[in-house]
């Protein structure tokens, strides 16, 4: 879909413009099929009426990712994966992000299990705004008995809200776990070459997406695919294997690439799912635990780097998960959106009617740097935020989007009259330019802050005087 035209997907309408979707016309329905805000079945027409009935098969065909979405878990935590249509983010975008699920292994203490559980149930970060979280737990049968994977089990799912994955290579073991995890969308873990009949069956039984492994083994993971989908099973996803060490590491970030290639590129169906790689592995052998985190988190930066789109980990360590999380967000924050804060008066500390205001745009990053800095002067402040679509003040200059307008526009929606007595203002020193506009519109007198935000704590000492 990555390289449909808005114009190629609408011939595939019916060209009515009747308003059912909910947007004004047929070609703008197209606009918002390829952002993905609206799905083809929106279209009532289309999906009713056996007179568009060619243009339906054509408009999924040419619609679907080449990279199949699925869904796992159910309820407000459930995460897709997949559904990417580009190699690389800024050829359009990455749509969902790599699913980070933890290991809890069964042969721990009950108590450990419930804690543990609990710790990945709440893990949280904010940054830039945005609240980074884990996605999934997985359940390992490590013991090999089935009353303790069974207890581990029942545990988490009647426990927790998040997605599960079932891990076990006793075949009993996962039809227990996938029928207490019954309705759930638990991944199965994971159908091999050799006993993918019998996983089959449970993974219709229970209606669960499974994990296909093949380690190392390009061929026989297609032929395994192929095996899966002769049995009507299309939620799936693929474990080339995930090797840690030395040049065998290479060969797994090579086999990554080149399974998303095959999908991408040479729109191969067998090989077009999610894949799941392992960096826990770098767990065996490795007796030092803080190093093995480490190890850990390195492993699983590379693989993010090479479309893993659901990972493994076993540390829950702040030390490991921060930058995991953090390149994350970086790689799949959108870059046509970049991120933002909402426009109008934001409070720092407790400022009241003589208190200064300040201004900055509303690119998130800008924002918290600005809103920090303010902070740490430990002065009361207004800031005012205006919106530029996410540009920081220099690109915003440069592309005219911070204007003296839009600035006396944010001032008045946003009552920053009523919350202060004075008239003054002050803007970022690269924005110095339009003073004399701002001024001449909003009636309010500017004053020119420094370049760099570090030093508003000085330039208040300086230059703030209310009268
Ligand atoms: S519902 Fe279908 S036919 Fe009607 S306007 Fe939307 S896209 Fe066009």
């Amino acid at each position: 879909m990555a390289k449909v035209s808005p114009l190629e997907i609408y011939k595939c309408l019916p060209g009515i413009n009747c308003k059912k979707c909910g947007v004004e016309s047929c070609m703008a329905f197209a606009s918002q099929l390829i952002e993905r805000n609206k799905t083809y079945e929106d279209c009532e027409p289309l999906m009713k009426d056996e007179k568009f009935a060619e243009k339906k098969r054509k408009l999924i065909e040419i619609v679907t990712p080449p990279v199949k979405e699925i869904t796992l878990g159910t309820g407000e935590r459930a995460c897709s994966i997949g559904g990417e249509e580009v190699m690389y983010r800024h050829e359009l975008t990455f749509f969902n992000q790599s699913a980070l699920f933890i290991d809890i292994s069964d042969d721990i203490p009950f108590d450990e299990i419930t804690e543990k559980m609990t710790r990945i149930s709440n893990f949280k970060i904010e940054r830039v705004g945005q609240e980074l979280t884990l996605d999934g737990i997985v359940i390992r049968d490590k013991s090999g008995d089935p009353a303790k994977f069974g207890e581990a089990v029942v545990t988490v799912i009647e426990n927790s809200d998040m997605p599960v994955m079932i891990c076990s290579y006793n075949l009993e073991n996962l039809e227990m776990g996938a029928e207490i995890a019954a309705g759930k969308r638990a991944l199965l873990f994971a159908a091999t070459i050799d006993n993918w009949e019998d996983v089959a069956e449970i993974a219709i039984k229970h209606e669960c997406p499974v994990v296909a492994s093949a380690p190392d083994d390009i061929e026989a993971l297609g032929n395994l695919v192929q095996n899966l989908n002769s049995k009507g099973i299309e939620d799936i996803v693929l474990d080339i294997g995930t090797f840690p060490m030395g040049d065998k590491h290479g060969v797994t970030l090579e086999n990554m690439a080149m399974i998303r290639r095959l999908a991408i590129e040479n729109n191969n169906k067998l090989f077009g799912y999610p894949i799941l790689s392992l960096p826990m592995v770098a767990w065996m052998n490795n007796e030092d635990e803080v190093k093995a985190a480490i190890d850990e988190t390195i492993l699983a930066s590379t693989l993010l780097l090479r479309f893993s789109d659901i990972m493994v980990l076993h540390s829950l360590e702040m030390f490991s998960l921060l930058p995991l999380l953090t390149l994350r967000q970086n790689i799949y924050t959108d870059p046509r959106m970049p991120i933002q804060v909402d426009a109008g008066v934001y409070n720092i500390g407790k400022p009241d009617e003589n208190s200064p205001v300040l201004l900055t745009t509303n690119f998130a990053l800008t924002y918290y740097t600005v809103a920090s800095d303010i902070e740490s002067t430990k002065k009361d402040c207004y800031l005012l935020v205006v919106n530029t679509e996410g540009l920081a003040v220099e690109p915003a200059m440069a592309g005219t989007r911070l204007t003296g307008s839009l600035i006396k526009e944010t001032i008045e929606e946003s009552n920053l009259g009523e919350k202060v007595k004075h008239r003054k203002i002050i803007i970022p020193g690269m924005a110095a330019r339009i003073s004399g506009e701002i001024e001449d519109l909003t009636g309010w007198e500017v004053i020119v802050g420094p370049l760099d935000s570090s030093r508003i704590g000085a330039f208040l000492d300086e230059k703030w005087k209310v009268n």
